[in-house]
């Protein structure tokens, strides 16, 4: 094989700051909600850099857009992707630099005259970040065959529109079936969202999963009675029983689960609300998460454990409700592998480390082997205007998914 020329740094900014214009506010942030006017826009200077590289398009039912590449034989192709979508007040990075890179890493190949075996493509998928539409990323989610397309598009949005209307209206409602690409690999690049690698001054995350997530909310019924007249034996105090919640939730994750578990509790309100009653009601929400499912398991088994007994040692009654859950999701250990073989012989400083956030990449990890190269976010800051990446190691993960995808091509 051709020695391959490293991707073009200055290119790849130019473009990232093309697309940064679309959606972007008077304060510095991006909003492209699914589907909206500036969504398409994107989605429009996306598809004329295909066309520029005379990939062949395909836009399916979802809106999912793809630009392949024809490889030496026919096949399965090796997907790299993301999405255009953001929140409001979002960043440059989020989703765009995935999607970019991956554009620049064709056009680099195509310099160096280079032709691989498999076919390549590049996925934009639709509504990743859930705002307007729930659930999020969706367009991988139907893909994979995760959700009814049917159910997808009958989607009504929080500012009452329907999914499937506004996918005809801004003209991306295409004609294939979600998931009619057979895909071979599918590789990820994105900011990483948090600090771990900023703070490491680590390069390049490899990502060998996406923690698994636990939303319940409790109820915490007492009695109310006077602050004053009352006294501690006979209470039952409904927000002290909240709080010793809040405070356990804590000692779960850091002494008895350990590890990566992490938990929080976001919500907590009380009733009757007033500063001399005793509460009689109180609602609070607990968000685990682990990138071990036997571990999350087990977190939500203390988590109920902890309820009985607080039942009984303060006399209040407890019923819990289940408000979403994800299972964790490793990605393949192989493609893992060998995005750290590249990143090892490219010689970043990197570490291995699992998602905080959901991706794209966790749906696609259901059709095909799966994997995910982070770059560092500058102060872990993103969904915000002051999302940034210093420019050397946006470098640095376009040159990592080139190496890897060229090998995973071959
Ligand atoms: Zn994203």
């Amino acid at each position: 094989m051709p020695e391959v020329s490293r991707t073009d740094l200055h290119r790849l900014q130019s473009r990232l700051a093309a697309l940064a214009t679309i959606g972007a506010s008077e304060g510095g942030g991006i909003t492209r909600l699914a589907l909206g006017d500036a969504d398409r826009e994107a989605r429009q200077l996306v598809l004329g850099l295909m066309r520029e590289l005379e990939l062949e398009i395909r836009v399916d039912r979802v809106g999912n857009v793809f630009g392949i590449r024809p490889g030496i034989e026919e096949g399965p192709v090796v997907m790299m992707g993301s999405h255009l979508d953001t929140v409001r007040d979002g960043g440059p990075l989020d989703g765009s630099y995935g999607v970019l890179a991956g554009l620049e890493v064709l056009r680099t190949l195509d310099d160096a005259g280079i032709r691989t075996r498999r076919p390549l493509a590049v996925a934009v998928f639709t509504n990743e970040e859930g705002l307007r539409y729930a659930p999020d990323m969706m367009g991988s989610l139907v893909f994979a065959g995760g959700l009814d397309l049917d159910q997808a598009l009958a989607t009504v949005g929080e500012d009452g529109s329907v999914f499937g209307r506004e996918l005809e209206r801004i003209g991306f409602a295409g004609p294939h079936a979600p998931g009619s690409i057979p895909v071979h690999r599918y590789l990820e690049l994105h900011v990483e969202q948090g600090p771990v690698l900023d703070d490491e001054h680590a390069v390049i995350g490899i990502v060998e999963g996406v923690q698994g997530i636990s939303w319940t909310e409790i109820l915490i019924e007492g009695e109310a009675n006077h602050a004053g007249t009352t006294p501690l034996r006979r209470r039952r105090d409904a927000g002290y029983a909240a709080a010793c919640v809040a405070r356990y939730v804590r000692d779960l994750a850091q002494l008895e689960i350990g590890g990566d578990q992490l938990a929080t509790c976001g919500v907590l309100e009380l009733e009757p609300g007033a500063v001399n009653v005793v509460p009689a009601r109180a609602r609070l929400t607990v968000d685990l998460r682990n990138s071990r499912d036997d571990e999350l398991k087990l977190a939500e088994r203390f988590l109920d454990d902890f309820l009985s007994t607080l039942e009984y040692d303060e006399q209040v009654r407890t019923s819990t409700r289940r408000l979403a859950r994800t299972e964790p999701v490793a990605f393949d250990a192989d493609l893992v592998g060998l995005v750290e073989e590249v990143v090892t012989e490219l010689d970043y400083p990197c570490r291995r480390m699992i998602s905080g956030a959901g991706h794209d990449a966790q749906w696609m990890a259901r059709v095909c082997p799966s994997a995910m190269i982070f770059v560092p976010s500058l102060g872990g800051v993103s969904h915000s205007p002051r999302e940034a990446t210093n420019p050397e190691h946006l470098e640095a993960g376009a040159n990592v998914l080139l190496e890897a995808v060229l090998r995973a091509a071959d």
